[in-house]
C-alpha cells in the first residue's frame, strides 16, 4: 500500500469534511447571487485541488463536483492522467511557461492565465497539433503590473483578437486574481469593465473567472462566472506548497 493512499476509515473522514466544505461554499456562492439579483446556475464553482491527492478530487467528483483547477503541471498532468476516467473539466489556472504547453494542452480544458502573444501562439500551435480544443481566458493584471502574471488592462483587447483569430483554441473570456492591498470589491469592478469590453468585440466570451475562497462574494457581485474556490473546500494547504 502507498504511503499516501488512505485507510477506508480515513477516507470516510475525509469524504465527510470535503462535504461539508463544499456544503459550506455552495451556500456562499448561493447567498452571494441571491444578495444581487442573480441566478444561482450563473456561477461554476472550480475546485482548485492543488497539493491535493487525486483521491480529494474523486471524492469531489462523488459529490457531484466536474470543474478542477490545478496551477502546476509537473502535479496537474499526473493527477489528470490518473483521473482520466471521470467526467472532469480540467482548468489550469497557473501561470504557464511555453516549455510547458505541451503537456498542459494534453489535459486542460480551459486555460485561465492566457496572457501574452507568445503563449496564445504556443497554445493554438499545440491544440491544433493533438487535435483539441482549448478554452482560454484573458489574464488581467488588474494592478496594471504584469510581474505575478497577466496582461496589462490596455493590452487585453487586443489579445483577445489573437485568440479569436487563432487555431485549436477558443476565447472564453477573462480572468483575476484579486491584487494584494486593495480592496477586491474594487478590483473585480475594473474586471467587470474589461470583461464588458472584451464581449462588445467577441459576444461568445462571456466567462469571468474571478473570486478565490476569500473574496468570492465580491466577486460575484462584480460578475464573476466561475470561481476558484481551494481552502473554504479542502481546508488549508501547507504553507510551503503554495
Ligand atoms: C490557489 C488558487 C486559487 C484558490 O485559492 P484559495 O484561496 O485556496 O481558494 C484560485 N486561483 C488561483 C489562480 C490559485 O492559484
Amino acid at each position: 500500500m502507498c504511503a499516501e493512499c488512505r485507510t477506508g476509515e480515513e477516507t470516510h473522514v475525509r469524504r465527510d469534511e470535503i462535504a461539508a466544505g463544499l456544503a459550506e461554499v455552495d451556500a456562499r456562492i448561493a447567498a452571494a447571487c441571491r444578495a444581487v439579483g442573480r441566478d444561482r446556475g450563473e456561477v461554476t464553482l472550480i475546485a482548485v485541488t492543488k497539493t491535493r491527492p487525486a483521491e480529494d478530487v474523486r471524492i469531489l467528483a462523488e459529490l457531484g463536483v466536474r470543474d478542477i483547477g490545478e496551477n502546476r503541471d509537473q502535479e496537474a498532468a499526473p493527477k489528470a492522467a490518473e483521473l482520466a476516467d471521470l467526467p472532469l473539466t480540467w482548468h489550469f489556472v497557473g501561470q504557464l511557461q511555453t516549455n510547458k504547453v505541451r503537456s498542459v494542452v494534453g489535459y486542460a480544458d480551459v486555460v485561465h492565465s492566457v496572457d501574452r502573444l507568445r503563449l496564445v501562439e504556443a497554445i493554438s500551435r499545440e491544440a491544433v497539433r493533438q487535435g483539441r480544443r482549448v478554452g482560454c481566458l484573458l489574464q488581467v493584471a488588474l494592478d496594471d503590473d504584469p510581474a505575478r502574471g497577466g496582461a496589462r488592462p490596455a493590452d487585453v483587447l487586443e489579445l483577445a483578437d489573437e485568440v479569436a483569430l487563432a487555431e485549436g483554441v477558443w476565447l472564453g473570456g477573462v480572468m483575476a486574481v484579486a491584487p494584494l492591498g486593495e480592496e477586491p470589491a474594487k478590483a473585480f469592478a475594473r474586471l467587470r469593465d474589461i470583461a464588458t469590453r472584451v464581449q462588445e468585440q467577441h459576444p461568445r466570451a462571456t466567462m469571468v473567472s474571478a473570486g478565490m475562497s476569500e473574496d468570492l462574494v465580491e466577486a460575484i457581485a462584480y460578475g464573476a462566472t466561475h470561481v476558484r474556490v481551494g481552502t473554504a473546500l479542502l481546508g488549508r494547504r501547507k504553507p510551503f506548497v503554495r
